[in-house]
Formats: structure tokens, sequence, C-alpha cells
């Protein structure tokens, strides 16, 4: 049955439109990283998903797998969507800034950032999330643009082209630095993402 021309796309939609954009990004050789990398790392999670979460970039994990935090940062992230946010992991999406592994788990160079983030941001357009939480500063600072501290800015919502962003701490900073404080600083942020979520269907 055909839909009326403004109907909303639906999950199917987003997931044959993600599928494709995957194939592409497969033959992407606009940076060294290609050439490295065992797998692409697209993203995962729900093609609807109300909350997109974005990390740094694959590590060891996660390039052996092709699935983004499945190591120990990812364990940690998981614990806060499951057993914080009381989210299954399958109904948020879950993605990184570059989609390919930096060698030895190097921090992304701006050149890296800056040619990968266009499929981020077509993955945005299609998942069209509610919230975006930006997980770290490599996250907040590939999407917002250099400059942006993730200690000044973590737990204030920021604006991602009309989508509220929440920059909070990454999940290896919890595991490294693991004080009630920084927990709770956390558990903050991601309180006030669930509230936002409230108020959006609210309105
Ligand atoms: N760290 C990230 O930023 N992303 C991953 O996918 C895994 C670890």
């Amino acid at each position: 049955m055909s839909q009326p021309p403004d109907a909303a796309p639906s999950p199917q939609d987003k997931a044959q439109r993600l599928d494709a954009l995957r194939q592409e990004m497969e033959q992407c050789q606009h940076c060294e990283l290609c050439r490295t990398r065992t797998n692409l790392v697209f993203g995962v999670g729900a093609p609807d998903a109300e909350i997109l979460f974005i990390g740094e970039a694959p590590g060891a994990d996660e390039d052996a797998q092709g699935i983004p935090f499945v190591g120990r940062a990812g364990k940690k992230l998981t614990e806060i969507i499951e057993k914080g946010m009381k989210i299954p992991r399958d109904e948020v999406y879950i993605a990184n800034i570059l989609k390919c592994r930096p060698p030895g788990n190097r921090n992304p160079s701006p050149q890296e950032m800056a040619v990968c983030m266009p499929y981020l941001l077509r993955q945005i357009d299609i998942i069209a999330p509610a919230v975006i939480v930006a997980l770290g500063s490599v996250a907040l600072n590939g999407l917002l643009g250099p400059g942006h501290a993730i200690t000044k800015m973590r737990g204030i919502f920021q604006d991602f082209n009309g989508i509220p962003l929440m920059p909070t701490f990454h999940p290896s900073y919890v595991l490294r630095r693991y004080t009630v404080e920084v927990r709770k600083q956390v558990w903050s942020d991601m309180c006030k993402v669930l509230d936002k979520l409230a108020e959006l269907k609210e309105s």
C-alpha cells in the first residue's frame, strides 16, 4: 500500500536506507584507515531509535566484530543504558564519529574526522533521533566543532541541527575514573536525557 507523501518514514524504510549507506561505506577509501581496519563499524541498533549515542572510534574488539561498543567500554555503556536508563540496548542506536579503527587506538586525526563526518550526518538524518548523546570529548568536538571542553559542557543540552544533544563522559573515562562523583554526573546526564524525551512526547 502506498503512503501519503508526507508520512514519516517507517522503520523498514530507515533500515533500508541505513543498509544502503553501509554498503556505500564499505567501499569508502577517503582515508588510510580503510587499509588497516578489519571491519567497518557502521553502527548498531533500532533504525528509528529515539536516542542516538555517539562515541569516538572503534577499538580492537569493535574492529574484530564490526559492532560498536562491544569491549570494556561497551559493557559499561550497555550497563548505563540497560541498568541505568532501563532501555534495552537494541532500542537505542549506537555509532561512532569514525567508522574504522585508528591503529593502536590513537585519537582520530582532524582529517579522518572531517572525511567521516558526512557519513555520520547521513546516519543522523535517516535515524532522526529525538536526542543525541555525545560520549566524550572527541564526539563532542566532532559534532559541534573544535574547542569544546567536555568537563565544562557535560550535563548541559546543546543544539545539533535542531536535535537536543547531551554531552557526557565517555564510558572509558568512567571506567578509568571510577569515582562516585563521575558516576553521579553521568547518571544525572542520563536522567536529563530521559526527562527531555518525556517532555518531547508531551509537547
Ligand atoms: N570507544 C568508542 O568510542 N567507540 C567504540 O565503539 C568503542 C570504544
